[in-house]
C-alpha cells in the first residue's frame, strides 16, 4: 500500500533517518532526503531500490527552508503522503552551562521543525484523504537523563504535539504516532561513546558497553533497520488505529 507513494524524511543523509527512508522505499515509496553533509551517497542507496528519490537541503531550524522544502515536495511529487520528523541534534552540559545558542537550535530543529512541517503538509494529506506522520522522539521523550535538558524538553515536547495532532486528526486516514528509540549506534550517539571513552580512559568497545550498561537493559542498541520496519507498520492498514502514541524501541530503558 505504500508503493507510489512519497515520504519526506527530514535529517536522513545519516543514521536512522536514512535507515527509515531505505525501509520506506522498500516497500516501494518514492523518498525525499534531507540534511547535511554528502547526500549524493544515501540517494544513490536509496534510487537502487528502484524508487524515485529526491532531495532538499533545508535547513531545520529555518522556517523559510521547510516551506521551501515543503514546496519542493508539492511541485516535483505531487505532495508528502508520508512525513516523517527525524532531524535532530543533541548536547551535553549541565544547565548552568548549557550554551543558549545550542538550547535554541535543540528546540528549533528537535521541535519545532515538526510543528512547521506538520503545518504545511497536514493540509495535502487531509485533501488526498490518507496520510502518516511519524515523529522520532526518543527514550528521553517518556524520561529524562541528567545534562540534556533541551533535548528531553525538546523531545518531551515533541511527545505532546503528536499526541495534539492526532486528537486532531483522529476521525481522518491521516495518522499521527511517535516512535521512541533507545540508544541506537549512529554519529549523534558514537560522540557520546567517545566523551566516555576518553574521560574514563577506556576504548570504543568497553565505553560502548558502559554506556549501554547504564540505560539498555538488552545490552543492544537498537538498530536503522528496525526502526525502519517500524516506521513501515505505522503506515499499514493495520495500523489505522495505533494514534498518537509514543511508542519505545528501547531495550526496555522505560520499562524499569
Ligand atoms: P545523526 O546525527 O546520524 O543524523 C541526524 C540527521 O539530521 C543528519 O542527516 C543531519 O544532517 C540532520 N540534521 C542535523 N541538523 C539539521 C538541520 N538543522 N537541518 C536539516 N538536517 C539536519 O543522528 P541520529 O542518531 O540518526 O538521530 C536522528 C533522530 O533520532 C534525532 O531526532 C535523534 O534525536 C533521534 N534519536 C536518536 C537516538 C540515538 O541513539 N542515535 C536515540 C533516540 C532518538
Amino acid at each position: 500500500m505504500l508503493k507510489g507513494k512519497t515520504a519526506l524524511v527530514t535529517g536522513s543523509t545519516s543514521g536512522i533517518g536514512l535507515g527509515i527512508a531505505l525501509s520506506l522505499a522498500r516497500q516501494g515509496t518514492n523518498v525525499i532526503l534531507n540534511g547535511f553533509g554528502d547526500a549524493e551517497g544515501p540517494k544513490a542507496e536509496v534510487a537502487a531500490l528502484g524508487v524515485r528519490v529526491g532531495y532538499h537541503g533545508a535547513d531545520m531550524s529555518k522556517p523559510a527552508d521547510i516551506a521551501a522544502m515543503v514546496a519542493y515536495a508539492d511541485a516535483e511529487f505531487g505532495g508528502i503522503d508520508v512525513l516523517v520528523n527525524n532531524a535532530g541534534i543533541q548536547h551535553v552540559a549541565a544547565v548552568q552551562d548549557f550554551p543558549v545558542e545550542k538550547w535554541d537550535a535543540i528546540i528549533a530543529i528537535n521541535l519545532s521543525s515538526a510543528f512547521h512541517t506538520t503545518r504545511l503538509a497536514l493540509p495535502g494529506m487531509l485533501k488526498k484523504g490518507w496520510g502518516r506522520i511519524i515523529n522520532i522522539a526518543s527514550a528521553h521523550g517518556l524520561v529524562a537523563s541528567a545534562q540534556k535538558s533541551a533535548y528531553v524538553a525538546a523531545k518531551h515536547g515533541l511527545v505532546g504535539f503528536t499526541k495534539s495532532i492526532a486528537l486532531e486528526t483522529a476521525t481522518t486516514a491521516v495518522t499521527v504516532n511517535a516512535i521512541c528509540p533507545g540508544w541506537v549506534l549512529t554519529p549523534l550517539v558514537q560522540k557520546q561513546v567517545d566523551a566516555i571513552a576518553e574521560r574514563e580512559k577506556v576504548d570504543n568497545d568497553e565505553a560502548k558497553r558502559r554506556l549501554l550498561a547504564e540505560k539498555q537493559p538488552s545490552l543492544q542498541f537498537t538498530t536503522p533497520d528496525e526502526l525502519g520496519e517500524l516506521a513501515v507498520f505505522l503506515c499499514s492498514d493495520a495500523a489505522i488505529n495505533v494514534r498518537g502514541q509514543a511508542w519505545a524501541m528501547d531495550g526496555g530503558w522505560t520499562a524499569v
